[in-house]
């Protein structure tokens, strides 16, 4: 495994601020193909981290005992934001800058912008394929899934089928995406995809493994890890596009209370949960869900106003 650093400032306040990258490189002259895995633009998502952890020590045990399996060239970056990782926050501190709102960006005025260029740069000189792993808010936690952008769904849904995802949506583009790092690589025909898993500041370990499998199926199905042993079973997505979204939301402000689980196959008219006036003792809501699919979606943090997001359910249509 070779590190290398590919953004550092020195702190003013002793140590530096560094973006670190690992690289596997292929026992071939010409790797088959290159891929990287991105973590922790927002500082606050460590989901994606813990991933890197896992997908680093497993290669670098294979680089050790079965170097000839590596046919194509790997690279890991597995805190892209280490000053909002240090603070667990979702913005790089002080500059109060979403460094994934940064990509594509000609000013370099700020720190934080600076390393953006540097991350995207090297990532351009050095992937066919990227993996952009993020965790989602405080409020809702999602099932593992991959999220696209319309205009590059026929290039990035045969390969978010290949990594154990439980949703892949497809959705148009808007203003907001056009600043981040997934929709600039995929605009200079890097396949990027954009992975979105559980909630932040938080890890949950199956979800975790099931994108470790999803990843490590990606790369022998890519042709970058050549392994012997038969390649485990995954999960078929769940294909979804806007109209095949439901989201339920909240008729009231007050305490959201639910025990259905996430990942829950519901029916139309079954029982997501309740909102209650706690101060009041009353039941305010009972709320039901609309249609008939699998529950990807689900409201973590209790305090809801009137039209809060509760749940989103994805309606069928198997890939
Ligand atoms: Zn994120």
């Amino acid at each position: 495994m070779k590190t290398q650093n590919i953004a550092s400032h020195k702190n003013p306040l002793g140590g530096s601020i560094e973006i670190i990258k690992q690289t596997f490189t292929s026992a071939q002259d010409k790797p088959v193909k290159r891929v990287s895995f991105v973590a922790g633009l927002h500082g606050d998502e460590l989901e994606g981290v813990y991933l890197c952890h896992r997908i680093i020590a497993t290669l670098r045990q294979l680089k050790a005992t079965r170097p000839q399996a590596f046919r194509g060239e790997i690279h890991v970056y597995p805190a892209v934001n280490p000053a909002a990782l240090g603070s667990a926050t979702r913005l790089w501190p002080f500059f109060s800058v979403d460094m994934n709102r940064k990509m594509g960006d000609k000013n370099v005025a700020s720190l934080p912008a600076e390393f953006a260029r540097s991350l995207i740069e090297d990532l351009q000189a050095s992937s066919d394929i990227v993996v952009d792993f993020h965790a989602s808010n405080l409020h809702l936690k999602e099932l593992p899934q991959i999220r696209i952008i319309e205009e590059f769904d026929k290039k990035l849904i045969p390969l978010a089928a290949l990594c154990n995802m439980d949703v892949v949506w497809v959705h148009p583009s808007a203003p907001v995406f056009e600043s981040t790092l997934g929709y600039n690589l995929n605009r200079k025909k890097i396949a990027t995809l954009v992975v979105e898993t559980g909630i932040c500041l938080r890890i949950h370990q199956d979800y975790c493994e099931q994108i470790f499998q999803g990843m490590i199926h990606l790369l022998r199905q890519t042709g970058v890890l050549d392994l012997a042993d038969p390649s485990p079973e995954i999960k078929q997505p769940l294909l979804v596009h806007p109209k095949q979204v439901a989201l339920v939301q909240a008729g009231h402000a007050g305490l959201f209370v639910s025990d259905v689980a996430l990942g829950t196959q519901v029916q139309k008219g079954d029982a997501l949960g309740t909102i209650v006036d706690a101060v009041r003792g009353e039941v305010l809501e009972t709320v039901t869900f609309p249609a008939e699919g699998l529950l990807f979606t689900l409201r973590e943090q209790p305090v809801t106003y009137q039209g809060a997001p509760l749940a989103r359910i994805a309606l069928k249509e198997t890939l």
